[in-house]
């Protein structure tokens, strides 16, 4: 049997609303990633299982990686199409905040849930979580929203509404989110649902091919050339960077999602505890941050580049150029010394 997570009144009270209203939307955050894709796609399954009207909502675009996910296509990209997404969160009765814990996770997507009239329902694993859903089902322990999203259905007791395809979605999740099921993964209850899951046919070795091994030829060459040319290692402080301009980009013909990962490789070599990479976008420096065992990468992420994220994931962002960005990170390296 699952151990029990979820708050019982939490699941009652949202039963409830569930069960009063039929139009229901699911918003994610920005840059969607598999956890977010995973999550908001397996709610949408299951909801439309028991005969909701729903449509998904991303603030803009997700990695070509996982376009094989059941049904993702039908997901409405907010930059894209501004008025239809104003629109259905408008009228929607019931709101859906997936995967995020803050309402600046959602960027110009934001006010539009803010004034939304609509029930708000937030299923979440970040850590402090703002109080703007009327439920917040938010469990920081558990690595996964997509496992949240299970958990809820189950303790619902609509187990039988998960499909085939809603079981792909959540493994999909569950998955990233954990690297493989190389971190944040020591719960026994994570493979118990793995297990319930194979049970309901999903092929867990091909997807995990379908996400890490269907790369384009130019994004493996692209790691390459960072991990050859743009890694630098700091020794004393047990930390690597890596650093990618936009020219470095257009190089090699990036697509969105093509260095997800690049910064996790730098924690296999021995010693380094802390791994940061810095990609210059159109008009800010994106961070993306990593560490191994206590390092609070979040707390470095929150205090140098005004972002956050759990302990071991986290990210932010600078306003300035690349290479003030990569002076700001050296800088601020000693601050963080006594911590690793
Ligand atoms: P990634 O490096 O994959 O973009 O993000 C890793 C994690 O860091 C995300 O799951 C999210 O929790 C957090 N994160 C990324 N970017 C930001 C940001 O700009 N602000 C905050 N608060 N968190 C972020
Ligand atoms: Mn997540």
């Amino acid at each position: 049997m699952l151990n029990k997570v979820i708050d019982e009144q939490l699941i009652q009270q949202a039963k409830k609303i569930i069960d009063k209203y039929d139009n229901i939307v699911i918003v994610s955050h920005v840059s969607p990633d598999g956890d977010a894709l995973g999550s908001s796609l397996a709610l949408s399954h299951f909801l439309n299982e028991i005969g909701k009207n729903v449509n998904i909502i991303m603030p803009d675009n997700f990695p070509e990686f996982l376009k094989w996910l059941p049904c993702s296509k039908d997901i409405i990209l907010a930059d894209r199409k501004k008025e239809l997404a104003a629109e259905l969160i408008d009228n929607a009765e019931l709101i859906f905040c997936l995967d995020f814990n803050t309402l600046s996770r959602i960027e110009h997507v934001a006010p539009l849930v803010e004034k939304a009239k609509a029930k708000k329902i937030l299923i979440d694993h970040h850590l402090e979580p703002d109080n703007f859903c009327d439920i917040s089902i938010s469990y920081p322990t558990i690595s996964s929203t997509s496992e949240l999203v299970f958990r809820f259905i189950c303790r619902m007791g609509m187990y039988e509404y998960i499909t085939k395809k809603c079981a792909e979605c959540i493994y999909t999740g569950m998955m990233t989110d954990t690297g493989a099921f190389t971190y944040n993964s020591n719960q026994p209850a994570i493979y118990y649902i793995i297990s319930e899951l194979l049970k309901l046919g999903i092929n867990k070795d091909e997807i995990y091919s379908k996400v890490y091994n269907d790369y384009t030829e130019t994004r493996v060459r692209l790691q390459g050339y960072a991990l050859y040319e743009k890694m630098k290692i700091y020794e004393e402080y047990k930390t690597s960077l890596i650093f990618l301009s936009l020219e470095d980009r257009k190089k090699f013909q990036w697509k969105k999602g093509d260095t997800e990962g690049f910064v996790n490789i730098p924690l296999s070599i021995e010693n380094i505890v802390f791994s940061v990479f810095i990609r210059e976008e159109e008009d800010y420096v994106k961070v993306s941050l990593r560490s191994k065992g206590d390092f609070p990468s979040n707390k470095f992420a929150a205090e140098v580049f005004g972002g956050g994220g759990h302990l071991n994931a986290s990210g932010g962002e600078y306003r300035g150029s690349l290479e003030d960005a990569i002076k700001h990170f050296e800088k601020s390296l000693p601050l963080f010394k006594d911590l690793l």
